[in-house]
């Protein structure tokens, strides 16, 4: 039913069930598959034991009696004393495998993990073989004292990979993926022979008792109705019977004709503290449809109740403040309460009850003499007390913001922005000043854009492709030549740091700050001139002023587009033509990386210049980074027309700031490096080429590219260079993929190959952050077809392919997500495939 999951069952060394559900894309492709075996010396857990007396005894379980004055069924879970492999105290058995490390006694054998459910390694509940029999065989009604084997089933369900996140924290998509898990094992269960009911359930917090803090739950399969769903089956009986109704939709209908109590009601989901509630904090949450049980629902209820159910754990966790108006985390125990799997199924209904025994911060609800001796409870709150606080702690329109939006200029308004700011920097009446009817030379204006990269990341320094294509979002600058060779500079962005020097003074060192960019494109012109029997000489003198709406730093290469803009404007008024043709483009460009590269001192790729000057409305650019190739072979034209597909292409500037991204670059650059040398190889575009070809044009996720990858993967001597190098072969595959689609018109298709990216970025790659995967993640929930961060990472931007009609709604999704996780309002651009570097 649901296509974003993969499901993965193994077994553990002992015998046990254990089945990953997994929903990050590459393993939703079958791209990455999950480890199957468990290398720890665990012996048969069904083995037999030896008991006090020295001899060996058949493994006979758990054993249950009846208690004969209640007829509720008591498990004796003695054995479970009995725990021979034990973790170490500092190993959260829970967590995955470290990679690299040797395996050592976590439960999943795998270095990570979606979602992964297991059996109990000492369960309460185990069919042992060969001993399962109903209980109702093995009663004893004479003697009054009635053991059976307390067969059934225990599971843990881990809820994330991450100790220290909680089920609250996890995305809708990953709730999805839990409700999906859940629906699973309730079906997978009810089948096992004995199984007389499935329960699903969460322990949370310290006070309920759990002493493992990674986020978990369990699911219990018992070998009989439990008492609880005995008494509310009884009711439901006696309800039917006098009213001929259905006990547990009665109770919904007067729920919801009250209202009172009501605490949220969504399309199918309907949550309310019920009428008689018990607990200081309670909370039940029905489906609006009669469903029995979790493998029932539909998927539209599943996607309802992952985002309804966070929700309802989001204003739990701010019910109660604690001295410092800090809100307390809610210890709680979240039931699910299904329909047994025989018996009076058509008189259950599916419904979670969520509860608590915290009654004040600090302060637990004990259950004494009489709830614990006579089983009669005395609430200590009302539950419309309860509700009102539940209500109060509903979301306002103004806790979710609207997405702050950045629009991009026409060149008209561009244009005079640029040439008022330059009216007021260099008043025509002042000493410099003059217009053309004085024979001062006029003021000419010039755009270049920004960009953003499609696919193909971390792959330029490594010879590979990339596919940026330009922004509607471009820098100004109006430009008036010298006769001299002074050069005048102000910018709308950097007020109070204008600019004067002389060119014969600029060189690599000699400028600092923003200036540097435009000077040095300048001194980079010179230098081609002087390069190619020219002069220097040809590059005059300028005033500039630059105004531009290219968001600094998130990027989208702010940088380029206004080196580009000022190399479009000094061979303009020196008459070089270069931007006349693509090849003259490509030698601007050139100079706009050294003046980059050298003058300002950024080392960065020649991507973003490229993009900014050789772009074409409507498409991307397909750019090959092998060194010395023919600037005219190195680009490629691959048309990209979002519009006519009904598709926008929603760029979302996280506005994040990270330190150490500096370092980290050239850690990756030189991990890859090594790995090419370790391999013989010049680059690992090379690499990449010949697992493509062994693979002989097959699809990246047919086994023949894997197999030749694998083959390499294996000669590399660490677990840090293998994944880097996984991530940049099969990111150049996914490039070409990716461009397959756009030539044969399939732009709406590619959005598993942006999913994919991301996942080998964050994964592989390891250079993602928290703001780009709550973009991406968000920007998915909320219908985008495909979603990655882009650019060098641990900050900047992602990029997310949207149904046209959809935009605005993902971007707010995404700045609601934001807000939700704390975290700064992020920007958002439009990002239609536009023109290159002109003049306006
Ligand atoms: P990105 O290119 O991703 O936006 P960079 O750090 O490479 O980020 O470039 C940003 C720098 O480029 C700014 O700090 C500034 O020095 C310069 N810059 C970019 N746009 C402008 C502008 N409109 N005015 C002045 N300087 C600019
Ligand atoms: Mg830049």
């Amino acid at each position: 039913m649901n296509q974003h999951l993969r499901r993965t069952p193994t077994r553990l060394a002992d015998g046990r069930e254990l089945v990953y559900f997994d929903d990050s894309p590459a393993y939703v492709s079958g791209e990455r598959t999950r480890r199957l075996d468990d290398p720890r010396p665990l012996g048969d857990r069904f083995a037999p034991v030896t008991g006090p007396d020295g001899h060996e005894h058949p493994y006979t379980g758990p054993e249950m009696r009846l208690d004969p004055l209640t007829g509720d069924w008591i498990p004796l879970a003695a054995h479970r004393m009995n725990r021979t492999f034990l973790p170490a105290a500092d190993s959260c058995p829970l967590c995955p495998a470290t990679p690299g490390a040797p395996y050592s006694d976590g439960e999943v054998p795998d270095t990570d993990y979606d979602v992964v459910v297991f059996e109990n390694r000492f369960p309460s509940l185990q069919s042992v073989p060969g001993l399962a029999g109903s209980p109702d065989a093995l009663h004893d009604q004479d003697t009054l004292q009635t053991r059976a084997p307390a067969s059934g089933r225990c599971e843990v369900i881990v809820f994330s990979s991450d100790h220290s996140s909680s089920f609250g924290a996890l995305t809708p998509r990953r709730v999805r993926t839990i409700i999906d898990a859940w629906a699973d094992r309730t079906e997978a269960l009810g089948h096992e022979p004995g199984v007389e009911q499935v329960f699903c359930f969460e322990n949370r917090g310290q006070e309920i008792g759990v002493t493992l803090h990674h986020p978990h739950g369990q699911i219990y399969g018992y070998p009989y109705v439990t008492p609880r769903s005995r008494a509310m089956l009884a009711q439901a009986r006696a309800h039917h019977e006098r009213t001929g109704g259905h006990l547990l939709r009665d109770v919904l209908a007067a729920e919801l004709a009250d209202g009172r109590r009501i605490v949220l009601a969504t399309e199918h989901w309907v949550a309310y503290v019920p009428f008689a509630a018990r607990w200081p904090v309670e909370v039940h949450l029905a489906p609006r449809r009669d469903v029995p049980d979790l493998p029932a629902l539909s998927g539209a209820e599943r996607d309802d109740l992952a985002v309804t159910y966070l929700e309802l754990l989001r204003r739990l966790d701010l019910f109660f403040e604690g001295p410092d108006g800090a809100p307390v985390p809610l210890p709680y125990i979240a039931a699910w309460h299904q329909a047994p799997v025989r018996e009076g199924r058509e008189l259950s209904r599916l419904h979670l009850q969520v509860f608590s025994v915290l009654r004040a911060p600090g302060r637990l609800k004990y259950l004494a003499g009489s709830e614990s001796g006579m089983g009669a409870w005395v609430s200590d709150t009302t539950p419309e007390q309860i509700a009102a606080r539940l209500q109060a702690l509903a979301p306002t329109p103004a806790a979710a913001p609207a997405a702050q939006w950045v629009e991009s200029w026409p060149d008209d308004v561009g244009a005079d922005r640029v040439r008022q700011a330059f009216a007021a920097a260099y008043p025509a009446d002042g000493p410099e000043g003059g217009d053309a009817g004085d024979g001062v030379p006029e003021v000419r204006v010039y755009a270049a854009p920004g960009r953003v990269n499609i696919i193909g990341e971390h792959t330029d320094y490594n010879a590979g492709l990339c596919l940026p294509i330009a922004l509607p979002h471009r820098t100004y600058v109006a430009l008036r030549p010298r006769a001299d060779s002074v050069v005048r500079l102000a910018s709308a962005q950097e007020p109070g740091a204008a600019w004067t020097g002389r060119l014969e003074d600029v060189a690599p060192g000699a400028v600092t700050g923003w200036p540097a960019y435009v000077a040095g494109v300048a001194w980079a012109l010179g230098q081609h001139l002087e390069a190619t029997g020219g002069s220097a000489a040809q590059v005059r003198g300028f005033d500039a002023v630059i105004d531009s709406c290219v968001p600094y730093g998130a990027g989208l290469s702010s940088s380029a587009a206004l080196e580009c803009s000022v190399a479009v404007g000094i061979d303009d008024v020196a008459g070089l033509g270069l931007a006349a043709t693509d090849a003259g483009r490509a030698t601007l460009a050139a100079a706009a990386v050294r003046a980059e590269n050298e003058v300002a001192g950024a080392p960065t790729g020649g991507m973003d210049q490229s993009a900014s000057l050789r772009c074409a409305p409507g498409h991307a650019l397909l750019l090959d980074c092998r060194p010395g190739l023919d600037p005219a072979r190195a680009v490629e034209q691959i048309p990209f027309d979002l519009a006519a597909e009904g598709l926008a292409l929603l760029v979302i500037d996280t506005r994040a700031e990270h330190a150490l991204v500096d370092g980290q670059y050239a850690q990756r650059r030189a991990t890859c490096e090594a790995a090419a040398a370790t391999l013989g190889l010049a680059n690992l575009r090379e690499l990449a080429d010949s697992v493509v070809a062994a693979a002989a044009g097959a699809p990246r996720a047919e086994p023949a590219f894997a197999e030749a990858l694998g083959a390499a993967l294996d000669r590399l001597p660490d677990d840090v260079s293998r994944r880097r190098v996984r991530h940049v072969v099969t990111e150049i595959a996914r490039t070409q993929d990716l461009v397959s689609l756009l030539r044969a018109g399939r732009a709406s298709d590619v959005g598993p190959l942006l999913d994919a990216s991301h996942a080998s970025l964050r994964d592989d790659y390891e250079v993602s952050a928290t703001e780009l995967d709550v973009a991406v993640e968000a920007a998915r929930d909320a219908g985008a077809l495909g979603a990655r961060m882009t650019g060098g990472g641990f900050g900047g931007s992602a990029i997310a392919l949207v149904p046209a009609d959809r935009t605005r709604a993902v971007a707010d999704a995404v700045a609601a997500a934001f807000a939700g996780a704390g975290l700064r309002a992020p920007g958002f651009l439009l990002a239609l495939p536009s023109a290159p570097a002109h003049a306006c």
